[in-house]
């Protein structure tokens, strides 16, 4: 049927010869090279399991996360604008038997009060997310919705790339889509297994799995350039649902010449009267999330690997040396949530799964700092025409940290100037001076200009 062979991935995950230690361990070293794993080659890194073998693949996926993105960390904050929704999916809150939950649709003056939270927080790029409806969350809509959020301003601090994450379209729809400016269009298969995949979402539009599979290639066709793709983690052997995952990359590569540009890891949360989630089918635990997102690292060296506030704060700092490149920060899940006091808006009856990193940005921000990685608010390559097949050129010449870098210490340097609590700037203003000192030669003396006329009011100064 589709191009996920399930025969053939579970051939490999019962491939006895996979287990063997030294074939891993040279599997490590050509990994280094950071030129990608073939399937097979994930196989073998997803089963391993010996204390030696794990820890040389925390190294390296970490050695190939610094490498091609040096210690950026993208932000980005959710946007949900409604939890109504005609799809039954077993594991989520917003599902619509779930009557337990309170339900929200967001008016378009409401999404652009939300966004407009999030500006004046120092965010500038937004993920827009909703449940599916054809009225509360039809393209249309969103189209105006996007068009008011690019339109806020505080002083040159705005929206710069609205990413969204909505049900799979029709070819014209993706089109219209596309038209609005979006970033990223993301979508999650949520399991690549088709009997798990039929089990969870038993009615709406949802059920039919080749429509979802299928979404990327239409939105690629609707000459939408970035995509991301992801798989709900929990409700399937998270082995077979990896190698499903990166055969989805493959796929998409060898089809368009340009693989996802973002793989999301969201693994399975507690949500309000949500069966699925309440008792993960699979539960992954730490260790074994951490192998996922290693293994992703290695096998698509070039692809941003997106972390959600679903996770512990703790075990989000882990997973940054093994491979993430982008975090959610300050997230909320309720509609609403954002411009409204905590306690005139009771979150969890309305919210789609609990979170487990409540920390707002600017506490995220000063925890990455304090561990050396950059925060960047970069949104240049899409306004720059660097996307799709631009963006993975550049990045595979290896010449994209030469621009990211610097665009990343502009957008760190507004955050810092216009946001940053006093006790923030304490702690990031000498990692940034460092980072600053780093950057030699042409791209010194460019990005030394960019840093004065931001300090002269000037904003959006990008290479
Ligand atoms: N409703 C659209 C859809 O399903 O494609 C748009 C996105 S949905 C609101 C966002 C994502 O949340 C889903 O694709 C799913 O992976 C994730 N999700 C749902 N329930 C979850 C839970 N209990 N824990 C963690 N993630 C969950
Ligand atoms: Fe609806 Fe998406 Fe939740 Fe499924 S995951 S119930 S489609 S919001």
């Amino acid at each position: 049927m589709q191009f996920i062979n399930e025969e053939y991935i579970n051939a490999l995950l019962e491939d006895e010869k996979l287990n063997d230690e030294e074939l891993q361990k040279d599997i490590l070293r050509k990994a280094s090279e950071a030129k990608g794993l073939t399937l097979k080659e994930s196989a073998a890194l997803l089963k391993a399991c010996s204390p030696d073998v794990l820890d040389e693949l925390f190294r390296m996926a970490k050695e190939v996360k610094e490498k091609i993105y040096g210690n950026r960390l993208v932000l980005f904050a959710p946007l949900y604008f409604t939890n109504l929704c005609v799809n039954n999916c077993l594991y989520c809150a917003f599902r619509k038997d779930n009557r337990q939950l309170k339900r929200r649709s967001l008016t378009v003056d409401e999404i652009e009060e939300e966004a407009r939270v999030l500006v004046l927080q120092g965010h500038k790029r937004i993920l827009m997310v909703c449940g599916e409806h054809p009225k509360k969350a039809a393209v249309e809509f969103i189209g105006e919705a996007i068009e008011r959020i690019y339109n806020i301003n505080y002083n040159g601090n705005n929206i710069r790339r609205v990413n969204v994450n909505v049900a799979p379209l029709s070819l014209e729809d993706f089109k219209r889509l596309k038209s609005f400016g979006i970033g990223t269009y993301q979508c999650f298969q949520e399991t690549y297994h088709y009997e798990t995949y039929k089990v969870m979402h038993p009615e709406g539009p949802k059920k039919d799995f080749s429509w979802r599979l299928y979404a990327m290639d239409r939105a690629l066709q609707a000459g939408i350039d970035d995509v991301g793709i992801g798989s709900l983690f929990g409700l399937t052997d998270y082995r077979f649902e990896t190698l499903a995952l990166l055969t989805h990359a493959f796929d998409l590569d060898s089809k368009y010449g340009i693989g996802p540009h973002t793989i999301s890891v969201p693994r399975l949360e507690p949500a309000l009267n949500a069966p699925a989630a309440v008792n993960p089918p699979y539960a992954v635990d730490d260790l074994s999330f951490k192998k996922i997102v290693a293994v992703i690292r290695l096998a698509v060296p070039y692809t941003g690997i997106i972390l959600s506030t679903r996770e512990r704060p703790e075990l989000r700092r882990d997973l940054f040396n093994v491979g993430v490149s982008q975090i959610s920060a300050g997230s909320r899940t309720a509609p609403g949530s954002y411009n409204e006091s905590k306690e005139s808006l009771n979150e969890h009856e309305l919210e789609q799964f609990q979170l487990g990193d409540h920390r707002c940005l600017d506490e995220v921000v000063r925890d990455c700092t304090a561990l050396g990685y950059l925060p960047s608010f970069c949104t240049a390559c899409y306004r720059s025409h660097r996307t799709g097949d631009r963006f993975m050129e550049l990045a595979k010449s290896g010449n994209i940290g030469k621009i990211c870098t610097p665009n990343a210490l502009t957008t760190f340097k507004e955050y810092l100037n216009d946001f940053a609590s006093a006790d923030t700037k304490a702690v990031a203003e000498k990692f940034f001076d460092e980072e600053v000192k780093n950057i030699n030669g042409v791209t010194g003396k460019k990005l030394s200009k960019m840093l004065a006329q931001i300090d002269a009011g000037e904003r959006d100064v990008y290479l």
